[in-house]
């Protein structure tokens, strides 16, 4: 593996030069503290300065402002002129700071402890930051270049850390800490920086230069790891077609004990993950745990394209104070949700039958949800800000993730185009026209252009499958579609608390339920969701009930489903169950569980014309 030194960059455009100066200090590691100064040249007498309430990619309104706990002004001359300015908060997220004029120096301090890839992290061990939590805005200067200088940390204990970000790269020591550059504030806020004692290795793909960061505790075959990522990158470049939109890329992982996320960047992405989602040294095929990392990073990188340029008009330009709706989010999530799967199955780092398990787990996770029959995915997208950001215990009931049922519909679309057109047209050449017609010309797409292409790509009338599909809630006719594939689903009672579907059931008998999503707790199992018409809610179970005993003996997530079987549907039961500190005992009927596991197989024995489709679809 080889350590990571510089990653170069282009150099400077001729010309460049800012009046917007950024310094990120790693101020206090103990307290969490970064200090970042904003100097301004030709300030406004009252110059306003806004944080975003919002990162882009990630649709929760998170008020960044809210961690800053220090704001402060300077005049800029020489050190003993230099004279404290009045800041006054003049909003949530803004300040004022009066008699400046000229040149100012705005700086704040920024309490960081959000470990997540949408927050600020500073402590003894790490750095990393987002450009919405620190990087204050200049009112009516967004469009100007800026520069923004990463100071080292001055603590000993930090000798080894260095920076990883794909920001431009001005003037920058070996271990990557000095000056670097932006356009404009969008590009600013669009580098997560990560400045650790990381281990890193280098790529390349269709002939970008790519990097691989990983921070955290963790032991694996980076090289290994980079090898794959190499073959996915190379494929999915190669589909939106050479050249790729970005001189270079990079993965900034953080490996910790639970942990899965990813959010997205123009030239970069933050990645989160599981320790043990790494590969082992020497593993052959990728683990169940080394593919999730593998579609995680099929995913965020597929967004390079596919949201990052290719984006709804609704985004064009973000406002990064308010809601910024849009009924379109299905189309970049449920679609690259989709082609995180493809992907892996193109580039060959997955087979078919791990494509067709992960695809089955995907749409297990669409027929679990009663919701998907209340509220439309046009409407989850819309709504994603109060509903999918903000998770209740009702929303299994009446919601969807514009996600996974988004991926289920882009799985239905993609097969109905190839059948409805002998094999002429595909969701491939949707995508990528999407990208030609708006994301490689800087435009956004409007909220009918989706739907628009994909009916003239295939030069069919597709106004009933999005009226149902995306704008009503019936579920797309997926059975039927995939035997004329060649492919099989099926659907069966779920075995248990952690049967993620995907398989046949091993073994026999009747499945019964109490109609319930479960999490373990240390002395039961904490209802999470109650679900519409099941036999826990018409025994009056509430969410966040905690199960502890079915007839007076202990239950647990392993052993829910055998202590279930050994009843008959219809028999009654009686539960004890904490809500709060006391203890009730509550009589369930219960009942058979219900066909909402899903598995797909491929079927051999299908007529030719399917198995052509299939082999022009999965490739076999
Ligand atoms: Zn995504």
């Amino acid at each position: 593996m080889r350590q990571c030194r510089h990653f170069r960059q282009a150099p400077l455009e001729q010309g460049f030069r800012a009046l917007i100066r950024y310094r990120v200090r790693l101020a206090d590691l103990a307290r969490h503290w970064f200090e970042i100064e904003c100097r301004v040249e030709d300030a406004a007498d009252e110059q306003r300065f806004s944080l975003p309430a919002w990162i882009p990619g990630s649709y929760l309104l998170r008020d960044f402002a809210r961690h800053v706990v220090r704001a402060e002004a300077k005049t800029v001359g020489e050190a003993h002129r230099r004279e404290a300015l009045a800041v006054v908060k003049t909003g949530a997220a803004e300040w004022c700071v009066r008699g400046a004029g000229g040149t100012l120096d705005f700086t704040i301090t920024v309490y960081a402890l959000d470990q997540s890839v949408r927050g600020a992290y500073l402590d003894g061990q790490r750095g990393y930051f987002n450009g919405p939590c620190v990087f204050v805005l200049p009112e009516g200067r967004d469009a100007e270049p800026i520069e923004v200088t990463l100071e080292p940390p001055p603590h000993s204990a930090c000798q080894d850390w260095q920076v990883a970000t794909a920001l431009s790269s001005a003037e920058v020591d070996e271990r990557g800490f000095g000056t670097y550059r932006a356009n404009d504030y969008d590009e600013l806020l669009d580098h997560p920086v990560e400045i650790s004692d990381f281990e890193s290795v280098e790529f390349e793909a269709a002939g970008v230069p790519h990097r691989l960061v990983v921070a955290g505790r963790f032991e694996s075959d980076l090289d290994r790891v980079a090898t794959d990522l190499a073959l996915i990158c190379t494929t999915q470049i190669e589909f939106f077609g050479r050249p790729a939109p970005f001189d270079r890329y990079w993965f900034l992982g953080l490996a910790v004990g639970e942990g899965y996320g990813g959010l997205e960047h123009r030239a970069s992405t933050s990645l989160i993950f599981g320790r043990d989602d790494l590969p082992k040294a020497g593993e052959a095929t990728p683990s169940r745990d080394y593919q999730r990392f593998l579609a995680l990073a099929s995913h965020e990188y597929f967004h390079t394209w596919h949201v990052k340029r290719t984006k709804p008009a609704a985004f064009m330009p973000y406002r990064l104070d308010r809601r910024n709706h849009t009924r379109l989010l299905w189309v970049f999530e449920g679609i690259t949700t989709y082609y995180q799967e493809l992907m892996l199955l193109r580039s060959g780092v997955v087979g078919l039958s791990a494509f067709l398990q992960r695809t089955g787990e995907l749409l297990t996770r669409v027929y679990r949800m009663p919701g998907r029959f209340k509220q439309s995915l046009d409407e989850s997208s819309f709504d994603a800000w109060d509903v999918l950001y903000r998770p209740e215990p009702h929303h299994a009931n009446s919601s969807i993730s514009y996600y996974t049922k988004g991926a289920m519909v882009a799985l239905a679309l993609d097969l109905k185009l190839r059948l409805d057109t002998a094999g002429r047209a595909s969701l491939d050449d949707v995508v990528r026209e999407l990208w030609r017609r708006y994301g490689a010309r800087g435009v956004g797409v409007p909220e009918d252009g989706f739907e628009q292409l994909a009916a003239e790509i295939g030069g069919l009338d597709l106004a009933q499958f999005f009226t149902s599909a995306v704008r009503g809630t019936e579920d797309p006719p997926l059975k039927d579609l995939l035997a004329q594939f060649g492919v099989g689903l099926e659907l069966r009672a779920a075995a248990g608390a952690d049967d993620r579907g995907g398989t046949p059931r091993a073994g026999n008998g009747e499945l019964l339920t109490l109609g319930v999503a479960v999490r373990e707790r240390e002395h039961g199992l904490e209802l999470t969701s109650v679900l519409d018409g099941g036999a826990a809610e018409r025994a009056g179970l509430n969410p966040g009930d905690v199960l502890v005993a079915i007839d007076r003996l202990r239950v647990t997530g392993r052993n829910l489903a055998r202590r279930l079987a050994r009843f008959e549907s219809g028999e009654r039961v009686t539960a004890s169950v904490f809500r709060g500190d006391e203890l009730l005992e509550v009589g369930i009927v219960l009942k058979a569980a219900p066909l909402d596991t899903c598995y797909l197989a491929v079927r051999d024995q299908a007529d030719p014309m399917a198995l052509e489709r299939r082999r022009a679809w999965l490739g076999g």
